[in-house]
């Protein structure tokens, strides 16, 4: 699906992000990953060229915006251009309800989970206009479309992924750049890991979800490679939930 193509992943060195990227080296891309913990990125790029596929390791954090710039700069320099940008890097953040969370939590996590976006996008679609076009994913949540107790700066940032989304795919899919996001419902990865190992909060995540269990990396990732394909050639603007059912309630 995605022969000869070049893609740019954040917070590759974990999680969803590592599921991508691997997922899109077996579709045939060459990927740059990116994250700010470089143990985790070296060893994505050992597993995407261990599936035959070239990987460049380029260590940033997307809530700086020279950073962003200079991870399109380094994908261009190196691979001559750049075709899908999946910006996946985010934090949990805090929890604690709104009246008592705490300030600087609150502008870390916009800062990493919605500026960051912003910072990506604004130098990847700069990138993909100069070689006629591309597709940009982002990584939102289902909570870019609901809310959820104790976390308003995750919830605030994520709806602000897919206003941010909206935005990019009425202002640049005529010019051949596609953009979507996707929400995962609650996915087993480090991000949840320590919410995940209460017996009692796992068991109500899991009856958030209809289908019965807590959703796979690999199975966040499928949707984000069929976005980014051209197999996904009229769809822009959308967000996707990937949920195992949790917003169909
Ligand atoms: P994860 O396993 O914690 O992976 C996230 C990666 O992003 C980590 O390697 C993390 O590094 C990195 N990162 C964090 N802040 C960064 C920054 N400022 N610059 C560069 N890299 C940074 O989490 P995940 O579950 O795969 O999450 C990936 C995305 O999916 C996030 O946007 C998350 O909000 C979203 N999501 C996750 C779930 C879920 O249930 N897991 C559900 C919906 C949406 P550190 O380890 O150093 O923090």
């Amino acid at each position: 699906m995605l022969t000869n193509k070049v893609v740019l992943i954040t917070g590759a060195a974990s999680g969803i992000g590592r599921a991508v990227a691997l997922t899109c080296a077996r579709e045939g891309a060459s990927v740059l990953v990116s994250d700010r913990d470089d143990a985790g990125l070296q060893e994505t790029a050992a597993l995407v060229r261990a599936v035959g596929n070239e990987a460049l390791a380029v260590t940033a954090d997307v809530g700086n915006a020279a950073d962003c710039q200079h991870l399109v700069e380094r994908c261009c320099a190196h691979f001559g251009r750049l075709d899908v940008a999946v910006n996946n890097a985010g934090i949990a953040g805090p929890s604690a309800r709104t009246a008592d969370y705490p300030l600087d939590g609150w502008a870390q996590v916009i800062q990493v989970n919605l500026s960051g976006v912003f910072y990506g996008m604004k130098y990847q679609i700069e990138a993909m206009l100069r070689t006629g076009g591309g597709s940009i994913v982002n990584v939102a949540s289902i909570l870019g479309a609901v809310g959820f107790a104790s976390a308003p700066a995750y919830a605030a940032a994520k709806h602000g992924v897919v206003g941010l989304t909206q935005t990019a795919a009425l202002e640049y899919s005529a010019e051949g750049v596609r953009v979507n996001a996707v929400g995962p419902g609650f996915i087993r990865t480090p991000m949840i890991q320590t919410l995940d190992a209460d017996r009692a909060v796992h068991d109500m995540l899991v009856s958030a979800h209809p289908i019965g269990r807590l959703g796979e990396s690999e199975e966040v990732a499928e949707l984000v490679v069929w976005l980014a394909s051209s197999r996904a050639s009229f769809v822009t603007g959308a967000y996707y939930p990937v949920d195992g059912g949790y917003l169909a309630r």
